[in-house]
């Protein structure tokens, strides 16, 4: 690492020791495109590794709301507003008991080169609230969402910054936030926020795409090695948004999925029945516990479905939450001989874990390539707001098909450009997503 960007790290490393989320990731980041900042060298020269590592700004306030026995709630609200040098800033909002704004700022930070890499013109941000929406009645959840709003409405606007979903937050969310912001700006602006529920200028797709994407992704990894994917052993965690659509579209290509998970614990399942699953989680909000009841067949166990010595699984979609595997749950993998990681959620995997994937020949999709496809779709959406028209399913489908292609093929450019080991996908993505941003940014002139 050259002295420039060690002297970069010292300071950020300085500055912002408990926000240990946002270190780590902009650690890995810098670790694997550092031959970008060597000193004297054009990025070092304009000093671009200080100006991206702080975000533009950073909106922070209070979300005062009423619960349902008249009591009046606090929660904190934030708006990480990083990077807007390609576009306008675009990034999820996170309703989770552990947001803050380290939190905010790692996911915020990993959007930037996500965005840059889906071929796109959007920025990065990202935002959300400590708020849990689990336990809430609905009509908690939409006071929340108005109060949320009433703040927020104020710093976003189609060309300005685009929120969209993530932990927490789905088509539910989205159209109260919606409906809050028509109702404070009188303005119809339906590419102000992305995900929204279908007939009120959602797009098709847009549920499906962060899963459907990771297994086109790594779908198209694996053939690229010649493996025959049909009927390998599946484990996806997490059984959320993205988790519930990466099991269905790797069942639809002929995966075998065996097992998924939630907070609590996980199924093993060898004739896993996903339309079940969708009910409990998507439509009832409820435990994996009472799958198993319900379904007949299975097993259940509470703790990490990636601290089961027994699943034998070749294909892992992490599609939870950020570092979900560890060094030993890492090691774990390597004993069953897992092919590759692909990773759904954000950062599902820590710098040990990675580095134990690459010891091992484990094929290593980070989440900044292999779960852009919900962005993309989002960008998708605003374009169809824009010209008031709303596209086919199929239509949809096929433009994500075809991003997720071109991400691929900008992550095998940077492997032949910069002679990388083959399966070097986590410096591939990083090192395209970089050159992206910060030619814009020179191109600029911004400081
Ligand atoms: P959801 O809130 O829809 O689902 C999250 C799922 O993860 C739930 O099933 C939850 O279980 C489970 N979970 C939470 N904590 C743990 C844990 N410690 N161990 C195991 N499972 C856990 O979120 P999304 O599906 O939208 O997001 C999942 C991940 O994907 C996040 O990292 C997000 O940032 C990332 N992502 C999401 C995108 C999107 O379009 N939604 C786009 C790109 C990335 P429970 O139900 O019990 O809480």
């Amino acid at each position: 690492m050259s002295a420039y960007l060690d002297h970069v790290l010292d300071g950020l490393h300085h500055r912002y020791p408990h926000q240990k989320e946002f270190i780590q990731a902009v650690d890995e980041v810098f670790a694997s495109t550092s031959i970008l900042f060597e000193d004297g060298g054009l990025y070092a020269s304009y000093n671009i590794a200080e100006r991206l590592i702080e975000p533009d700004r950073i909106i922070s306030f209070k979300v005062p709301w009423m619960d349902d026995h008249g009591h009046i709630q606090v929660n904190r609200g934030f708006r990480v507003e990083f990077n807007n040098a390609i576009g306008p800033y675009k990034g999820g909002l996170r309703f989770h008991p552990s947001v803050n704004e380290g939190v905010l700022k790692f996911l915020g930070f990993e959007q930037i080169f996500k965005n840059a890499l889906t071929t796109l013109p959007i920025g990065g941000a990202k935002g959300g609230s400590d708020f849990d929406p689990k336990g809430k009645s609905d009509a908690e959840v939409f006071r929340f969402c108005q109060a949320f709003m009433s703040e927020l409405f104020k710093y976003i606007g189609p060309y300005q910054d685009v929120p969209a979903g993530d932990m927490g937050v789905g088509a539910r969310e989205i159209g109260y936030l919606y409906g809050t912001y028509k109702k404070l700006t009188s303005r119809s602006e339906m590419g102000v926020l992305t995900g929204k529920p279908l007939d009120m200028g959602g797009s098709l797709v847009r549920t499906e795409a962060t899963g459907y994407g990771l297994v086109y992704f790594t779908d198209t990894v694996l053939k690229h090695f010649g493996i025959t994917t049909h009927g390998l052993r599946t484990v996806v965690s997490g059984a959320g948004n993205v988790a519930i659509y990466a099991a269905k579209k790797a069942k639809e290509l002929g995966y075998h999925v065996i097992a998924m998970s939630d907070s609590k614990g996980y199924i093993v399942d060898e004739d896993l029945d996903l339309e079940l699953v969708k009910t409990i989680k998507e439509k009832e909000r409820g435990s994996l516990k009472d799958y198993i009841q319900r379904a007949g067949h299975g097993s259940y166990k509470e703790g990490s479905v990636y601290d089961d010595p027994t699943l034998d699984v070749k294909v892992v979609l992490p599609c939870a939450k950020e570092n979900e595997i560890d060094a030993k749950r890492a090691l774990n993998l390597v004993k069953q001989d897992v092919l590759v990681v692909g990773e759904g959620a954000n950062m599902p995997s820590n710098n040990e874990a990675i580095e134990i994937y690459k010891q091992n020949h484990i094929i290593y999709l980070p989440g900044k390539a292999a779960n852009a496809g919900g962005v993309a779709t989002s960008v998708l959406e605003m374009n169809q707001n824009a010209t008031f028209r709303h596209d086919a399913f199929d239509v949809v489908d096929h433009q994500l098909q075809n991003i997720m292609h071109a991400i691929y093929d900008q992550c095998q450019m940077m492997i032949d450009q910069y002679h990388l080991d083959p399966y070097d996908y986590q410096s591939a993505a990083n090192l395209a997503g970089m050159k992206k941003v910060c030619d814009a940014m020179i191109a600029q002139g911004q400081y």
